[in-house]
């Protein structure tokens, strides 16, 4: 079927109530049938719910809904973007290994690879930019991953997927992609090489701003088993889980067996069942929510590039954004509701614009149905050398904004009123 379609009835089949809305499944655990049921689904043999951190009615919904989306085979939730980000890392990595990455990233998942992945032995190696070539310098044989935003957060820059997926490929490792800004009803990074996509569904697939939320989705086509020596996470009996060997007993996607009963199971990310019924109900619109945010998106793209006193305009569905051509190929397109600009006058006149606004909400969100303005330099990328803000896509005075689904002339009244006050 299609997006929409699945976005509204993915991966849930009315039990014996009918219900037609997801039920909320609050509870810890079920209760087995008996000592063979127990270890049966224990061991995996038999699929089936046990204990909440690890698995759970509501959330398996969400995360077939989503897996039928990114035309993966299976997803797992987590309890934010941040945690998808982090698991899809840990899920393949160990002391010594090192990351591949683009740099433009959001700004926490820069600081986890610059400074928190170091502490656990795990080298994070940021590429000079986002081109394949770039990175294909980088990755030699203790690389374990190759991670890139298949639209950088807050730079905008549309990577070249297929391209940086033969580099990983080519060396031996899988390219993980942070699908965040596009969605999967825009973009699906699987149909062009990606091996894992990972979300923070709390923007625009919730969007509500109300949930914080995460996701990893596998594509299951990664051969872990063919590099033993360096994934021997996937081959070997696995002394964490009785001795499971992930790639040869969950050939489906081991991936995600791994990193719900190894990840999730041990740290405990988990996303709460309520959380999930409410990334449901914003999963549902996600398709009819884009089209607005799209059109607002554009309209104020183009009234701002006409305002003499604005400095410049970053927005991919304009012909002179660096990723234009690339966001026609990858985004079919279209183009995300994240507009950056400068106003003429610098880091302080963007400050002043920041500090005026009255309608857009001046946080560090995107994708809500309300309009948001964001100053990265000064918030989300704050803990950045200014080196770092130049290579991660962020300038002093760039104004961040997600168009939401407000009337446009009221966006435009206010960001008039800003820019003149
Ligand atoms: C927000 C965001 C994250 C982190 O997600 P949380 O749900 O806030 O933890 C990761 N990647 C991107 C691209 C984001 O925009």
């Amino acid at each position: 079927m299609h997006d929409e379609t699945i976005a509204l009835h993915g991966g849930y089949e009315p039990g014996s109530t009918r219900a037609v809305a997801v039920p909320i499944y609050q509870t810890v655990a079920h209760d087995f049938v008996d000592a063979a049921h127990a270890g049966a689904v224990f061991d995996l043999e038999q699929p089936g719910f046990h204990y909440n951190r690890i698995n759970n009615p509501t959330n398996a919904v969400l995360e077939h809904r989503l897996a039928a989306l990114e035309h993966g085979r299976a997803a797992l939730s987590v309890a934010s973007g941040a945690a998808a980000v982090s698991y899809s890392v840990l899920n393949v990595a160990a002391a010594g290994a090192n990351l591949v990455t683009t740099p433009q990233l959001y700004g926490a998942t820069y600081t986890y690879f610059a400074h928190v992945l170091p502490s656990f032995g795990i080298e994070a190696r940021f590429a000079a930019d986002d081109r394949a070539e770039s990175i294909a310098e980088l990755v030699d044989g203790r690389t374990c991953a190759v991670f890139c935003e298949s639209v950088g957060n807050p730079a905008g820059n549309v990577v070249d997927l297929e391209a940086v997926a033969e580099v990983a490929h080519a060396g031996g490792v899988p390219l993980v992609v942070d699908n965040t800004v596009a969605t999967p009803l825009m973009l699906k990074p699987v149909d062009h090489g990606a091996d894992v996509v990972v979300h923070s569904l709390t923007k625009f697939v919730g969007g509500h701003g109300t949930t914080v939320a995460g996701a990893i989705v596998d594509a299951g086509r990664f051969g872990w088993a063919e590099h033993p020596e360096r994934f021997p996470m996937f081959d070997r009996p696995e002394p964490a889980f009785h001795g499971v060997r992930f790639a040869a007993d969950f050939p489906e996607a081991p991936y995600a067996v791994r990193a719900r009963s190894i990840c999730l199971r041990n740290t405990g990310a988990t996303l709460a069942p309520f959380s999930a019924f409410l990334v449901l109900q914003g999963l549902e619109t996600l398709a009819v929510r884009l089209e607005r945010h799209e059109a607002n998106a554009r309209s104020v793209a183009e009234w701002l590039a006409a305002d003499p006193r604005v400095a410049w305009v970053g927005y991919c569905g304009f012909p002179d954004h660096p990723s234009h051509e690339l966001a026609r190929r990858y985004l079919g397109g279209r183009a995300p509701s994240i507009v950056t600009f400068g106003p003429k006058g610098g880091y302080d006149a963007a400050i002043r614009f920041f500090d005026r606004v009255r309608l857009f909400k001046r946080l560090v969100n995107l994708g809500d149905a309300k309009s948001l303005v964001a100053h990265p330099a000064s918030t989300t990328h704050r803990q950045l050398r200014p080196e770092d803000h130049a290579r991660a896509g962020v300038t002093p005075d760039m104004i961040r904004l997600s168009v939401g689904l407000e009337h446009v002339d009221d966006l435009v009244a206010d960001l008039d009123a800003a820019l003149s006050r």
